[in-house]
């Protein structure tokens, strides 16, 4: 049941999606005026119609509505990259997840879901303002009480003891690498997320130095290629995300 201070996602006739916090307040849009109060008490999957008698259906926002519509800093980690994080990582309920940089906390909130109410995800963020971006995006998340937002440059060290994964996106993970053997617990995973083939390049250079702490080395890219649905005919869309970055996965042994 819905209740006063929730989050809900409205969806309109066209597609258009809303995600508005429930209070006894007016919401405006290009379809009518919708009394938001009368959405308290009502069930998810219900409808709500505004002054110009448009309905709107009422759904629970799940993560990819929450980073879909939050407020963006720098580029955010690609869902189909996130996805291939956790399912390789095996990233799961209970864990501890050292992750830099935060950003705009996109990635944060995938792990953060992943690891659930008892896992940890400490986060390494060096500029102030992405991490004030971040820190509010995690809390519309509902993550707050799991992930911890430190102002660190994670290049000079780790303050924690252990970690079972080590998940970054930043310039330089192989200046991660030397903190990573000291913290990262038999059996987790050091993932980098690059988006420049030099990168991966150079972090294999200095992977050569640690190479006998790890199991060896996968490195992938992900592609999706998504197909129109319509009535006459279904085909593959005439444009596609061709390139995000790579992820290097390595294992400690
Ligand atoms: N994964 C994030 C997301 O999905 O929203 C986006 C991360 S963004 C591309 C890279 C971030 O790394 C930036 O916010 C940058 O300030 C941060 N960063 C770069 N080097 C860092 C370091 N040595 N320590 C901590 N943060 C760092």
């Amino acid at each position: 049941m819905i209740r006063e201070g929730d989050k809900v996602l409205l969806i309109d006739r066209r597609g258009k999606r809303y995600l508005v916090t429930v209070s006894e307040r007016e919401f405006h849009t290009d379809l009518g005026i919708l009394k938001l109060g009368e959405l308290i008490g009502k069930e998810y999957g219900s409808r709500i119609t505004s002054h110009r008698n448009e309905e709107f259906r009422v759904l629970k926002p799940d993560i990819n509505d929450i980073i879909a519509k939050m407020k963006r800093g720098p580029q955010i980690v690609h869902p189909k990259d996130a996805g291939i994080i956790l399912a390789y990582a095996g990233i799961s309920p209970g864990d501890t997840v050292i992750e830099a940089g935060v950003g705009s906390g996109a990635l944060t909130i995938f792990l953060a879901n992943a690891v659930g109410p008892n896992g940890r995800v400490i986060s390494y963020e060096r500029r102030e303002d992405f991490a004030r971006i971040a820190q509010k995006n995690i809390e519309l998340a509902g993550f707050s009480d799991r992930v911890t937002i430190k102002l660190k440059d994670i290049y000079e060290g780790i303050d924690e003891e252990y970690a079972n994964h080590i998940v970054l996106d930043l310039p330089q993970p192989e200046n991660v690498l030397p903190h990573a053997v000291e913290v990262l617990r038999p059996g987790g995973y050091f993932v980098a997320y690059t988006p420049c083939t030099n990168q991966v390049h150079r972090f294999f250079q200095a992977f050569q130095e640690y190479r006998e702490h790890f199991y060896k080395p996968r490195v992938v890219e992900v592609l999706v290629r998504e197909h129109e649905v319509k009535k006459e005919c279904m085909r593959p869309k005439t444009t596609m995300l061709a390139h995000t970055g790579y992820i290097t996965f390595i294992r400690k042994l």
